[in-house]
């Protein structure tokens, strides 16, 4: 059995952290591939190491020079060296570095990319793992995705039963360059080592115990997911919440591995399961998985008399948006009468363009705009063929005197979808949760 696990930036941020995750590694023998972000934040008003290096990089940029930033970068590694007892010597790969940096000898990546590097061979001394460098393994081709084949390839050669940490984060250009994901890549990374060694296995190391059931600014205390599909997690990612890099599903889920979503803080909390299905009896389970959502829409509504029978008139209306490489969300329809819903901001700048071409194209004979629309779903694939939901849903929004501006429900019945007031999406939020919850 292999357990591939991640651990982010807080898992890392400090030595009392890296003794956290030397306890959960050592726990369990099947945990045996280790992959780290660079440190992140202490406190809140602490600073991630990547954004220091950004941050250096752009002063030398400029023209100013940043041995003050870089200061804080090597003794933060410094400090956790030094706190854990651990002999590595790591103040000539920093002078290294700082000079390469003075030369102007360093990309914006590579330097982006030192965080993790550090931060692998630190907890690979720490543990007494390997040090497997994502250089080694991880390929770019030239558009920027990853070589797939070639890249698994490269770490099975690499990885022979032995501990292991690797850094997340980066990999290779084809000409030998080092190329960083978007941030929070280091997510991908680990999800890319799990398909390569075809883990029994992801486990993704945060701060939290699990995908929470709502957003917890809106909902006090929300209760963690216990398990939860990718298709529900692909409908609850819609509000932007995201718990992990979006690029992170494809490897695992291709090769059917599981991901469970882990706390550092709360290692016996069992966290969130992710996977394509789950076999547990699911009737005495509570239908909603998670309930979610966004703010700022606009609802762009058309009617014309006889459309009902007219064919074509919602294909102009849409190729209106089209052309203005607007991806529209959703289209709630009447007889004679259709609206477009498209957040505000893919609008606010033409919008007036995109009425006079509807006007012009269309000839509706009413059409108007609605602003300050929020969106909420709530997501379960219980919900499927399980009447009453939906009355459940309406009536309490009704009870607590929340109007209701728009309904979709998706065809495979994962997730309801409604539109209120911005004013109300809070409440509209907490009434489902706790209609449902408690
Ligand atoms: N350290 C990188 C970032 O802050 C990548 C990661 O942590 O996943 O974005």
């Amino acid at each position: 059995m292999l357990k591939v696990t991640k651990f982010g930036g807080s898992s890392m941020a400090d030595a009392g952290q890296y003794r956290k995750v030397r306890e959960i590694v050592s726990s369990d023998p099947h945990r045996r591939v280790v992959i780290v972000s660079a440190a992140g934040k202490r406190d809140s008003s602490d600073h991630k190491i990547t954004d220091l290096l950004y941050l250096c990089y752009a002063h030398i940029q400029y023209g100013v020079d940043c041995n003050q930033i870089f200061e804080m970068i090597r003794d933060r590694y410094l400090q956790i060296r030094d706190e854990l007892g651990v002999k590595l010597d790591l103040e000539s790969e920093f002078a290294a570095l700082k000079d390469r940096l003075d030369h102007k000898a360093i990309s914006q990546d590579e330097l982006a990319s030192r965080g993790e590097y550090f931060s692998a061979k630190l907890m690979a001394a720490y543990l007494g793992f390997q040090f497997v460098d994502a250089a080694l393994w991880i390929q770019f081709k030239m558009d920027g995705t990853v070589d797939q084949e070639a890249s698994y390839k490269a770490l099975k050669r690499l990885v022979r039963g032995n501990g292991v940490v690797i850094p997340g984060f980066y990999g290779v250009m084809p000409d030998g360059r080092i190329h960083t994901f978007t941030r929070g890549g280091s997510d991908i990374t680990g999800a890319l080592a799990a398909a390569a060694l075809d883990a029994d296995v992801y486990e993704n190391w945060t701060d939290v115990s699990g995908i929470l059931m709502a957003d917890p600014r809106i909902v006090e205390n929300p209760q963690p997911i216990p398990e939860v599909t990718y298709d529900e997690l692909r409908e609850l990612s819609y509000s932007g919440a995201q718990v992990l890099h979006e690029g992170t599903i494809f490897p695992v889920r291709e090769k059917g591995i599981p991901l469970n979503i882990r706390n550092t803080n709360a290692p016996n909390d069992p966290g969130t399961m992710i996977q394509e299905s789950f076999t547990s009896n699911q009737d005495d389970q509570r239908p909603i998985t998670g309930i979610t959502g966004k703010k700022d829409f606009s609802i762009i509504s058309m009617s014309k008399r006889g459309m009902g029978n007219e064919v074509g008139v919602l294909r102009s209306m849409l190729t209106v948006f089209e052309r203005h490489g607007i991806s529209v969300d959703f289209t709630p329809n009447g007889i004679d009468n259709v609206s477009v819903v498209v957040p505000t901001e893919a609008v606010s700048h033409n919008l007036y363009n995109i009425l006079a071409e509807i006007q012009q194209e269309v000839k509706p004979d009413s059409l108007h705009v609605h602003d300050q629309i929020a969106v909420v779903a709530a997501v379960g694939r219980r919900m499927a063929f399980r009447p009453g939901i939906s009355g459940q849903i309406f009536a309490a929004l009704g009870q607590a005197g929340i109007n209701i501006r728009m309904i979709n429900q998706g065809p495979d019945e994962l997730n309801i979808i409604f539109g209120v007031d911005n004013k109300d999406f809070a409440e509209a939020i907490r009434v489902l949760y706790n209609s449902f919850v408690k």
